[in-house]
């Protein structure tokens, strides 16, 4: 019997909302529920004091993807934000990502040939044709100065574990330049929305029932029977009632703070890489919008240990979680009806281009799956 959805998709962030509104686009009835009391998972952002907070950290959208692109401003206008964090070490201060900006205040010097001659001298002596870890990996990339002041005290705390116990792919994302390009990324496309990121999805989810401050398994017989289809975009090990065990997540605390000055720290993200300094960075929010505000308001983003019944942010994606969420992968294939997708339910360290390329393609697998 056919029944009220299509689909249920469980999970108001980025995949399932791009999901829902790609099949309601072709005709598809959608239900959208979440947990939680707003829109949007960790891209939710909040206008406070005349200023777009991004509650669960920096947001920056980037990609070199036109299809991701196109998609995106169908919904939103993006300004012309470029990330360039900066660093702090003790009383010094670097431009990220490492290129010759970090290099010459580093060591002094001006060229391209110095930085490589002294990068190329400190990493001799480690080089691993294959590292194995992020300690191999980063001084395999910039040698010891920079993994020393600017990694390895930054990625301990963050991951709470040591950078030799870590795996490399983390670190991997980090461009390393020889020139004076202070962009973070090297992405064709960057951005942020202009009316913040909660109106994008408020506008991806137009006429599309969704319920807040739903949770799934508060009613998953009841809410299974409302839909031919459900998506599945929370911890895939929670969906399978932990039976291998939980996989684990490092956490974020954040500290939002209203000053009452205009300008705390003239960029929008500042790195603290020092490992006694409990928080590893500061976001002033204004900046990221080019905000003329006569306030400011600073966010202090301390990582943190997860456990069961945490909110999840980053997964730890090591050789034994990753064994066991393929463990979890195998069960998800036997269920019928259910589609698993996004960061929690692929258990993956995704970026928000990457996300909606997921869910762009598991909507057009659904659509061609509708036709046939
Ligand atoms: N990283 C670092 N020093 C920095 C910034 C980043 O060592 O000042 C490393 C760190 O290992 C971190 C990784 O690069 O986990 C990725 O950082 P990014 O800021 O891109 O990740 P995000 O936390 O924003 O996902």
């Amino acid at each position: 019997m056919k029944k009220e959805y299509d689909y249920l998709v469980v999970g108001a962030g980025l995949f399932g909302t791009v999901f829902a509104e790609r099949m309601t686009s072709i005709g598809k009835k959608c239900l959208v529920i979440d947990k939680k009391d707003h829109i949007g998972g960790h891209i939710y952002s909040k206008k406070i004091e005349g200023i777009e907070v991004h509650i669960y950290g920096a947001h920056i959208f980037h990609t070199s993807n036109k299809v991701v692109w196109d998609y995106v401003n169908k919904f939103a206008s993006f300004n012309n934000y470029i990330n360039s964090p900066l660093a702090i070490y003790k009383d010094e201060i670097y431009n990220l990502p490492f290129n010759m900006n970090t290099f010459s205040k580093m060591w002094g010097i001006q060229k391209p040939h110095e930085a490589l001659e002294i990068i190329e001298s400190q990493r001799k002596e480690f080089w691993v044709q294959e590292p194995k870890n992020l300690e191999e990996q980063a001084i395999n990339l910039v040698g010891t100065d920079i993994y020393e002041k600017l990694i390895k005290g930054y990625t301990e705390k963050q991951w709470g574990m040591k950078t030799t116990d870590l795996p490399p792919f983390i670190i991997k994302r980090l461009p390393v330049r020889f020139t004076y390009n202070n962009n973070y990324f090297n992405d064709t496309y960057q951005g942020i929305p202009k009316s913040g990121y909660t109106d994008m999805v408020k506008n991806m989810l137009e006429g599309i029932e969704t319920r807040l401050k739903c949770n799934y398994f508060d009613n998953k017989d009841l809410y299974d029977n409302l839909a031919d289809k459900i998506v599945f975009t929370g911890p895939i090990d929670r969906y399978f009632n932990f039976c291998n065990g939980n996989l684990e997540y490092r956490a974020l605390k954040f500290e939002h703070e209203v000053l009452n000055i205009s300008n705390f720290q003239g960029n929008a993200v500042v790195n603290f890489t020092e490992s006694k300094i409990p928080f590893t960075r500061i976001l002033e929010h204004k900046h990221f919008d080019f905000g003329k505000q006569e306030k400011t308001i600073i966010t202090r983003e301390f990582p943190s240990d997860w456990k069961l019944g945490d909110d999840p942010y980053y997964p730890i994606n090591d050789e034994k979680n990753n064994q066991l969420y393929n463990k979890y992968k195998q069960l998800s294939k036997k269920e019928q009806n259910v589609i698993f997708g996004g960061r929690l339910a692929e258990y993956k360290y995704y970026d928000m281009h990457q996300v909606i390329d997921s869910a762009l393609s598991l909507a057009n697998k659904e659509s061609i799956l509708n036709e046939e």
